[in-house]
């Protein structure tokens, strides 16, 4: 088929790949339909050891497939456009779980939604969100939506006028994994955002005693230009006395907890009172 004089290898991996590709979204598709995904909850901790707020995180056990990593099925959900459904179900979902702990009179700072490129593209997604929100009698200002730069830099002009709706509104806005991307430096300026967070790989370089140049500088960014800058994958008590050192003020990690499913979080919350 591709064209007189070319021939190709049967490759067998490529194939089972596609395959596992494939069931991993026709299993997804009823995990969505059938109530199968779960939330679990990840604090993000301050300086002063106080509750910040809490990450948002998809799970997803399926009969056959065993736990299904995100990391896995997200970029899958994206390809089959699976992710808008998904993407609606955790906006809903988080909220309602936000709405029951208000109730409760747990405080837990903001909640951190994930939102996809797909799903932030959408001309209606500003709209939807604070109709949603509105619905369940919610404060914008109790939430904040994870962005990644690949999200934002297709049409910045688009970009920076959605943002600043959702601002206007109240809502917060992070940019997710700083530090992977291509661009950061060049359309931070621009970006109308108020958290940073520094990705993992960043802090795995820190060790007290040793300089660690970039994850220093990119703190130091935050703080120039007064963004909260948050720290992703903190595992160690000496992660956090450097991070405090260089003036970074919210820690989200295993040293501190784990994403946990709902009920565990709310233990988790009601043993660490703001
Ligand atoms: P992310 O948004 O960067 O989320 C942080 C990831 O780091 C989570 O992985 C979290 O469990 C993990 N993590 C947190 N602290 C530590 C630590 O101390 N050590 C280590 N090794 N890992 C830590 P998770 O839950 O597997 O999610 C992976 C990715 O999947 C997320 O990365 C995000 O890009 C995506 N994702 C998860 N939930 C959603 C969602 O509801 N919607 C969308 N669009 N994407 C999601
Ligand atoms: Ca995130
Ligand atoms: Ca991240
Ligand atoms: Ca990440």
């Amino acid at each position: 088929h591709t064209g007189r004089g070319c021939y190709s290898y049967y490759q067998e991996a490529l194939e089972q790949q596609t395959n596992h590709k494939n069931s991993i979204r026709q299993a997804l598709k009823q995990a969505i339909a059938n109530d199968g995904l779960t939330l679990a909850y990840q604090p993000q901790v301050s300086a002063n050891e106080q509750l910040y707020g809490a990450e948002a995180l998809v799970r997803w056990h399926d009969a056959e497939l065993g736990f299904v990593s995100p990391a896995e099925f997200i970029p899958i959900a994206e390809e089959s456009g699976l992710i808008h459904q998904l993407g609606d179900w955790v906006i809903q979902k988080s909220l309602s779980d936000l709405m029951n702990w208000q109730q409760q009179g747990l405080q837990i700072g903001h909640l951190s939604i994930n939102v996809s490129p797909w799903q932030f593209a959408l001309s209606g997604f500003a709209d939807r969100l604070i109709e949603l929100v509105q619905v369940k009698g919610l404060q914008a200002k109790h939430i904040c939506i994870e962005l990644t730069e690949s999200s934002l830099l297709t049409d910045l002009k688009e970009t920076i006028a959605k943002l600043n709706k959702l601002r206007a509104y109240g809502f917060r806005v992070a940019l997710d994994d700083f530090g992977t991307g291509y661009s950061s430096l060049a359309y931070l300026r621009d970006l109308p955002i108020d958290i940073l967070k520094i990705d993992k790989a960043f802090i795995d370089e820190l060790e007290l005693h040793q300089s660690s140049p970039l994850t220093e500088s990119m703190i130091a960014i935050g703080q120039h230009m007064s963004l909260d800058v948050v720290a992703e994958g903190v595992e160690s008590a000496s992660q956090v006395a450097k991070l405090k050192q260089l003036g970074c003020d919210v820690y989200q990690g295993y040293y501190f907890a784990k994403p946990l499913p709902e009920q565990q979080f709310q233990v988790w919350v009601s043993q660490h009172k703001r």
